[in-house]
């Protein structure tokens, strides 16, 4: 599944957008961005920015041999699934030094996990670290915009997010030295197998990405729908590893008819409006390992909520 992936191994957050030291003049200027500084861990040229999403491009580089601080545009080449949306990402990574850079070509594509270039300094940065910012969506125009402040900040099709928005924490993949505080979701969430409990949805539900309205809605349940909780957290129920209701719309009291979950297979499962119907753009396609309700099996297709079908062959 092509989730997004927090880029770096060892998270070391040394500034975050909400610090007046550097930062703060993108987040309270129009437009805005939300640039993070991590060093990799520890001072010192030592970490990479790696490949976050199954493949991204490189669109542009800025500054190599001149002394404005260094550039780098990668644009994701398909949509990724990131904790609160599903669509293209474009990343602006600053100081990488100018040798680094000149290893690069533009439309030079990376695969997930790949490296893309060692932290650097460039631009009189105090120390070797990346200068991370994401936008939702693609490249746009020049690939930044000035703002109010006077401060360049990245221009994509879908605007400027914050990292803790954008990016999984793949825990085989980075260990967090330090967040700063920022709320990073982990993509993989040990399943709990104990303490599981039968609950019923009294109405139709969002299944999100993570516990708040904020995250990623990537499918719906009808209501009666028979799910097991492994955990509340403030009052939202974590269904599986990646996916959470609203808790305030479940009941433990069993209906006369309800409807059984299955779990998706396909990478990527397209929603349809009915048997063989028109291709949904909403909390959908639906991402391998989704749970679907089984409301109705009619020639080799699944509804799975109202107006909402998917192909039989691709749910377990
Ligand atoms: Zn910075």
């Amino acid at each position: 599944m092509n989730y997004l992936i927090y880029p770096i191994k060892v998270m070391n957050i040394t500034q975050t957008y909400e610090n007046d030291f550097s930062h703060s003049r993108h987040t309270v200027g129009t437009p805005k961005d939300y640039p993070i500084d991590d060093n990799c861990g520890a001072s010192g040229a030592n970490g990479y920015f790696y490949c976050p999403c199954d493949s991204m491009v490189v669109k542009k580089i800025y500054g190599v041999g001149t002394s404005s601080t260094n550039v780098l545009w990668l644009e994701s080449t398909t949509p990724v699934i990131t904790p609160t949306f599903t669509d293209y990402v474009t990343i602006m990574i600053g100081h990488i030094e100018d040798a680094e850079l000149k290893k690069l070509k533009i439309g030079q594509t990376f695969t997930r996990k790949e490296p893309i270039a060692i932290e650097g300094k460039d631009g009189y940065a105090t120390g070797e670290h990346f200068h991370i910012v994401v936008g939702r969506g693609k490249f746009q125009g020049t690939g930044w915009v000035k703002n109010t402040n006077d401060i360049w900040v990245i221009n994509t099709t879908g605007g400027a997010v914050k990292p803790e928005d954008a990016f999984f924490i793949d825990n085989t993949f980075t260990t967090i030295k330090y967040s700063a505080g920022l709320n990073f979701l982990d993509l993989y969430i040990p399943t709990i197998d104990d303490n599981q409990e039968y609950y019923y949805t009294t109405a139709s539900l969002n299944v999100r990405l993570g516990p708040s309205t904020n995250y990623n809605a990537i499918n719906s349940l009808p209501k009666d729908t028979r799910i097991t909780v492994q955990k509340f957290i403030n009052n939202w129920a974590r269904i599986t590893d990646k996916e959470y209701v609203a808790g305030n719309y479940l009941t433990k009291a069993t209906p006369n008819k309800y409807y059984e979950v299955k779990s998706t297979t396909a990478d990527s499962l397209n929603v349809r409006s009915k048997p063989a119907g028109t291709i949904l753009k909403v909390k959908a396609p639906l991402p391998k390992g989704t749970t679907v309700a089984i409301m109705e099996e009619k020639n080799g297709w699944i509804k799975i909520n109202k107006d909402r079908w998917v192909y039989a062959e691709f749910v377990k």
